[in-house]
């Protein structure tokens, strides 16, 4: 898998790969994991923007003024006492209060009903945590009870039907204006009550969720007169400022964003170290696979050099013995005979010659062993070699040897040798008519030691075409006529140019078919002036 650096934004690029069935690439999941969590913040931040204002109005006003409750007086005297109470009939919710004794407890109040409708249907304090009074106050009295009357707790229910619970709380109050914030949960129900039910405070948790009346009043209090004026009652639950509000949005966004970064981070750790163990999977595959063909190799070169010894000695006796039978008296038909052994004997030795030699050179034992040698003598010989097998084809077959070229030079007499033979050997081979040449030049010298040569072999034979160029290089390829390969192997050309690498030259061809070829050979090679000094040094 190739490395890719990390991208928050793991969106395929558009085009033909995005477009591949099996890609589809835009499509996949895990790329629209940044659109779903984009997304998913707009949907949180909107949610908690409605839910924000839906908890800001957790305020619920009970104006006196509201026409949606009823007010009503109660004192004592309903009870036998002799409390009164007046309510003004001017202003809502304003009362004054005659406290007088005569029962046990006497008691003047004023209250609203909140479930003007069917019973059962008063209000739901269950989301409210406090109760807000604003009243005026003038009395004796320092205390005041906040009365509730709920719907009994569902604990309750089936003994007392629907029956009003009562729920109480104490407060304190100052003379004038007073604003009396009461938590809810302060509210218990009335003890007189719990001992004519006979149920236990423990037993009983009181429920604001049908809440039937509100009402302010004054108990167990010292005669005197007493007026007092409502100007609000409204419950109100939890409110967060705005600034909270924000913060917990930018919480959540914070929390989100963090934790998809760790995901990728993970993600890209995870992908990091899935890579680096594929790499080394990889890595140690390759050595063992390269430790295994260099074994294979190795073991294929020793192969073909004990074939290669076992066939050459049998075969050089059958060349030799050839040779020796050819020149005794023999009639046509043996002769023919003995002449077919022996020139399948030698074209049998080159096959396995050069068989060898490419296993030498892919098995990195191609030495080359320069000695100081006559490279005059070298093409003299070259000359022989070839001019007869030319002449026989009609050919002129022509060596020239540029006068700056060095008589004497340092390289592998043997590889050098080998090179121009195989060059001169398909010029001959490959030509029908005109003439075939080597040349030797001198380019210009080499640093110091060394002297650069370029040998031509140039033929007006069949040619080669252009796209074949490349080809005649590699092992075992022949191209053209298939009938002109008979007796080559195609293992020439391709040992030749190795041989030249090695030597640190090169070989370049160029021609057109029906019309010849010219190789060019570049190398350099040692020259011996320099060879001798440095010997004598
Ligand atoms: P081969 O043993 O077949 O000569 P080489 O590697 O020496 O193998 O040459 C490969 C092929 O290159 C030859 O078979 C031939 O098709 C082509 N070739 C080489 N030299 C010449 C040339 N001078 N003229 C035309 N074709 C050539």
């Amino acid at each position: 898998m190739p490395q890719r650096p990390f991208r928050i934004f793991d969106r395929q690029p558009a085009g033909p790969a995005a477009s591949n069935e099996n890609d589809a690439g835009w499509l996949r999941y895990r790329n629209l994991k940044v659109e779903a969590v984009i997304f998913l913040l707009l949907l949180v931040t909107f949610a908690a923007m409605l839910g924000k204002s839906a908890l800001t109005r957790q305020t619920l006003e009970l104006s006196p003024r509201s026409t949606q409750y009823a007010g009503y007086a109660f004192a004592d005297d309903e009870n036998g006492g002799r409390s009164s109470v007046t309510p003004d009939p001017n202003r809502p919710m304003a009362w004054s209060c005659e406290i007088r004794a005569g029962v046990a407890y006497p008691y003047c109040g004023y209250g609203m009903l909140l479930n003007l409708g069917a019973k059962g249907r008063g209000l739901d304090f269950s989301r409210y945590q406090t109760l807000t009074l604003r009243l005026n106050w003038r009395g004796e009295a320092d205390r005041l009870k906040v009365l509730l009357k709920t719907a009994p707790p569902a604990a309750l229910r089936h003994r007392l039907g629907d029956q009003d619970v009562p729920l109480a709380a104490e407060v304190s109050v100052v003379p004038g204006a007073n604003t009396i914030v009461l938590p809810l949960d302060r509210l218990a129900l009335e003890p007189w009550w719990l001992s004519s039910h006979g149920v236990s405070r423990r037993d009983v948790t009181p429920e604001l969720s049908d809440v039937r009346s509100i009402a302010v009043a004054i108990s167990d209090a010292p005669p005197g007169s007493l007026a007092v004026s409502m100007d609000s009652v409204a419950v109100e639950g939890v409110q967060l400022s705005d600034e909270q509000w924000y913060l917990i949005i930018l919480g959540v966004w914070l929390l989100m964003i963090g934790a998809f970064l760790v995901h990728r981070l993970l993600g890209m750790r995870r992908d990091f170290e899935t890579r680096q163990r594929q790499q080394a999977d990889e890595a140690r595959a390759l050595s063992d696979a390269r430790i295994a063909a260099e074994t294979a190799n190795a073991a294929k070169s020793q192969f073909l050099s004990h074939m290669s010894h076992e066939l050459r000695t049998p075969l050089n006796a059958v060349i030799g013995y050839s040779y020796w039978l050819s020149r005794g008296n023999l009639d046509p038909k043996q002769r023919t005979a003995v002449d077919a052994i022996r020139s399948s004997g030698e074209h049998l030795l080159a096959v396995i010659t050069d068989i060898l030699d490419l296993a030498k050179i892919e098995a990195g034992k191609l030495d080359l062993q320069p000695v100081a040698f006559d490279l005059a003598a070298c093409l003299v010989e070259l000359d022989q070699m070839f001019r007869l097998r030319a002449e026989e084809k009609g050919l002129a077959f022509v060596v020239e040897q540029a006068p700056e070229v060095p008589g004497q030079i340092v390289a592998d007499p043997k590889r050098l040798r080998q090179v121009l033979i195989n060059l001169l050997g398909n010029a001959v081979k490959f030509t029908d008519a005109g003439s075939v040449t080597l040349r030797v030049d001198r380019l210009e010298d080499g640093a110091g030691e060394t002297a650069r040569l370029r040998f031509t072999v140039e033929d007006t034979g069949i040619g080669i075409a252009p796209d074949q160029l490349d080809a005649i290089f590699r092992p075992f390829e022949q191209v053209g006529d298939a009938s002109r390969h008979v007796g080559g192997t195609g293992l020439g050309l391709s040992i030749t140019r190795q041989i030249l690498e090695t030597m640190g030259g090169e070989i370049r061809v160029d021609s057109t078919p029906g019309q010849g070829s010219r190789f060019v050979v570049e190398a350099s090679v040692g020259r011996v002036e320099t060879a001798t000094a440095k010997l004598q040094a």
